[in-house]
């Protein structure tokens, strides 16, 4: 028999509050907002100190990555129907269906995605996590999830696997 261990982390303060639409050739929505919230789950094996990671360690970056989200319109840098182009402090969007959007650049958050779903948010968040965890390199983790919901029970995760490259 073989042990796994995972420690799950969602804090009533991993939260944001954001603005976005979702456009794709032939689509868009109307700008609207969501009370995100985001939990993290990351597996790996137990070190000598009995943690598989602290979950301080967790909690600082998740904090830190909702407050860069909180109250800013998501814009996705990526999308292939909106142009997106910054402008004396201002990002400007131009929509497929003609809308024009104006918005000073201290009220977005420029991610590089394609879409702003909770799919591509918690790809995003994720792949951020990986990133700025030290325990991503200095522990023996196995994969780092990140789900992101954009309501109650509604909710995208995305999973990186660690130990395969
Ligand atoms: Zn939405």
């Amino acid at each position: 028999m073989r042990a796994t261990y995972e420690v799950f982390v969602s804090k009533d303060d991993f939260k944001f509050n954001a603005a976005h639409f979702i456009a794709y050739p032939g689509f868009r929505e109307k700008l609207h907002g969501h009370n995100y919230r985001v939990s993290v789950r990351v597996e790996g094996e137990v070190g000598s100190d009995g943690y598989v990671v602290d979950f301080d360690e967790i909690k600082t970056a998740a904090r830190r990555l909702c407050s860069e989200m909180n109250e800013r319109v998501i814009v996705p840098e990526q999308s292939d129907c909106i142009d997106i182009s910054k402008d004396d402090g201002q990002i400007r969007l131009v929509c497929e269906d003609g809308s024009r959007f104006s918005i000073p650049e201290q009220d977005c958050v420029l991610l590089p995605v394609q879409h702003s779903s909770a799919e591509d948010l918690a790809g995003y968040l994720c792949q951020r996590l990986v990133e700025s965890l030290d325990a991503v390199r200095s522990r023996r983790l196995l994969a780092i999830e990140v789900g992101v919901a954009e309501a109650p029970s509604q909710e995208a995760r995305c999973r990186l696997q660690l130990d395969e490259d």
